[in-house]
């Protein structure tokens, strides 16, 4: 096996630390191809590649699952967007989460908050706690708790906003509280993306993405990623990534890094319409509680303010007094946002966590931590906001 990023790395971008982030995030990972000038990457739909002669491949090209262009410029875009040293692409986030965890070792405690996306929970409490991982699950928020890591933490593991309450978490004060046991942060960046917070500008060590959400942007294509901090930890990813075989195949590869050219502009959109749809609902007569961050009267909303830039992402929930009964009638009557699991794309979604996302977590535990029965996601697209508006009006006249 030969050097992980053989076309690729920053040497074959044309982008550099000067630009913006929205210019990076049209050129990163990409120069036009030198034999033909292709403008975009190819799908380069191969298995192998040729050698020259016996352990002679071609720049460090010997197998697909190892070394892939139109992998590398997904890879290499993301590392340039996060600020990172590498980035590692996946079949899907929940892979990328399963890499990282196979990088530990039986007896390794990682401290998770405790409002994490209901997959990422299964994976750590259900297959690696089998492997002799070892969890503790807190409420971040607080910073007694946060504060008072277990003396033995490996690995400090948060969401920020959180799933689906959109609680938020001091990246700084993360970092500081696990540097204080030796212990290394892992950010799941999926609910802001690139555009909105970059958690290695805070000392964070690993960020993590679906890229099925709003990276890859179209509710297209499943996907995920690890991004790192530090170079020497490059070497051990790849060697997982690689062993493991979690890799994503390269149609999915240029499916997200496609998605991934326009998500500036689709964010400030997203940002928007959430912001607008928050006001409405904070106002509305027969809405209980509206949680986005982006509002003064979010218990995070100063911390957001501070380690979140150009808005507070397109996810916000809220609560009907009538539990699912009423929100089930909610549903139904709304035109535009379908009801389906998942976020990020750009049409709007709508989702109950009760009886959908978080149904396996019981009913008293759901309650404990905020998940009450009215409670309603939404995934806010990028349509025209007036439209957006009066759907949800005329929906919940009818409630
Ligand atoms: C969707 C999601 C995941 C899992 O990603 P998949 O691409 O569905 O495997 C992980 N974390 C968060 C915050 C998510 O929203």
């Amino acid at each position: 096996m030969s050097e992980p990023n053989a076309r690729s790395s920053s040497a074959t971008s044309s982008t550099d630390a000067r630009h913006a982030f929205e210019t990076r995030a049209v050129h990163a990972g990409w120069t036009p191809d030198a034999e033909t000038g292709a403008v975009m990457p190819p799908i380069c739909m191969t298995s192998t590649y040729v050698q020259d002669a016996p352990g002679k491949p071609r720049n460090g090209f010997e197998y697909s699952r190892t070394q892939n262009v139109t992998r590398f410029a997904l890879q290499d875009a993301l590392a340039d967007l996060e600020g990172a040293a590498a980035g590692f692409t996946f079949a899907s986030g929940m892979a990328a989460v399963h890499t990282l965890m196979l990088t530990l070792k039986p007896g390794d405690h990682v401290v998770a908050g405790n409002d994490l996306y209901g997959g990422t929970h299964r994976l750590f409490t259900k297959i690696a706690a089998r492997f002799g991982l070892k969890f503790t699950f807190i409420d971040s928020t607080n910073p007694e708790e946060l504060n008072n890591l277990p003396q033995d933490t490996r690995l400090l593991y948060l969401e920020s906003p959180s799933n689906p309450l959109l609680n938020i978490t001091s990246l700084e004060a993360a970092v500081k509280a696990a540097k204080k046991v030796g212990a290394q942060v892992a950010v799941d960046n999926t609910f802001a993306s690139p555009a909105l917070q970059n958690p290695i500008d805070f000392g964070v060590d690993f960020i993590l993405h679906s890229t099925t959400k709003y990276i890859g942007g179209h509710s297209d294509v499943v996907g995920g990623a690890i991004l790192i901090r530090e170079e020497s930890q490059k070497e051990d990813l790849w060697f997982h990534q690689n062993s493991a075989g979690t890799v994503n195949s390269p149609f999915d590869a240029f499916l997200t890094l496609r998605g991934l050219r326009t998500l500036p502009l689709r964010m400030e959109r997203h940002c928007q319409n959430a912001e607008a749809l928050a006001e409405y609902l904070e106002h509305h007569p027969k809405v209980e509680r509206t949680i986005y961050p982006g509002l003064a009267t979010h218990p995070g909303h100063s911390i957001a303010k501070e380690q979140m830039h150009g808005g507070f992402g397109g996810m916000l929930c809220f609560e009907l007094p009538g539990g699912i009964q009423q929100t089930t009638e909610l549903v139904k009557h709304l035109e535009i946002y379908a009801l389906a699991e998942s976020l990020g794309g750009v049409e709007s979604l709508i989702e109950l966590p009760a009886p959908m996302t978080h149904a396996s977590i019981p009913p008293e535990k759901r309650q404990a931590i905020g998940i009450a029965d009215g409670l309603v996601r939404l995934s806010v697209g990028i349509e025209n906001v007036d439209d957006l508006l009066a759907d949800l009006e005329q929906a919940l006249q009818k409630v």
